[in-house]
């Protein structure tokens, strides 16, 4: 997640003029645009559905955070699988379930980062959410304090997980945006 989170408020009044409006058109009218000259110059690699690199990673949806080149992936070569905070989430072990069962892969790395959103936001988050539209999410936040004990919480949760067939090869890091370097984090610290 951006800094921006933090300015972000739980009030579904968010402004409808298309802030994301760019000349002529949407953002997602520029994607759509973009998507074209992609596929203009697009070449089938003749790939099947197995990541090359028999590897999934768990990361953080923020925006500055571009796994393909700070980790030298290439088309193919892994499963992605993000969400706020790159929390392992029901959701999650249900793609990497998928993942190993169906689809080969047998590592599992997952990445945090420093200045997440998630170290702003709090459990108050889904009571305030409640208040404002009658009705309590039925997920947590998973908001924390200390991102290296919320990496190991994420390994631990799939080393534990009854469903996975491959728990060996599981490594937690943490992304420095100002940076771009990976830091391992020690499950037994
Ligand atoms: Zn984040």
């Amino acid at each position: 997640m951006t800094s921006t989170v933090m300015n972000m408020t739980t009030s579904a009044s968010v402004p409808t003029e298309p802030e994301g409006a760019i000349r002529g058109g949407t953002v997602t009218d520029r994607l759509v645009d973009a998507n074209e000259r992609y596929a203009a110059a697009f070449a089938d690699p003749g790939m099947d559905a197995r990541p090359v690199l028999h590897v999934a990673v768990v990361a953080c949806m923020d925006a500055r955070l571009d796994l393909h080149a700070a980790l030298g992936l290439e088309l193919g070569d892994c499963h992605t699988i993000r969400n706020a905070g790159g929390v392992v989430t029901d959701d999650v072990i249900r793609s990497l379930t998928i993942s190993q069962r169906a689809l080969g892969t047998r590592s599992v790395v997952l990445i945090h980062h420093t200045g997440c959103g998630l170290e702003s936001l709090t459990e108050d988050f889904r009571h305030e959410l409640e208040d404002e539209v009658g009705q309590r999410p039925s997920w947590a936040v998973e908001a924390f304090r200390d991102v290296d004990q919320d990496v190991r919480q994420s390994m631990q949760r799939v080393r534990t997980s009854p469903f996975l067939l491959h728990t060996d090869d599981v490594r937690g890091f943490v992304f420095d945006v100002k940076t771009g370097l990976l830091r391992e984090i020690d499950v037994a610290a």
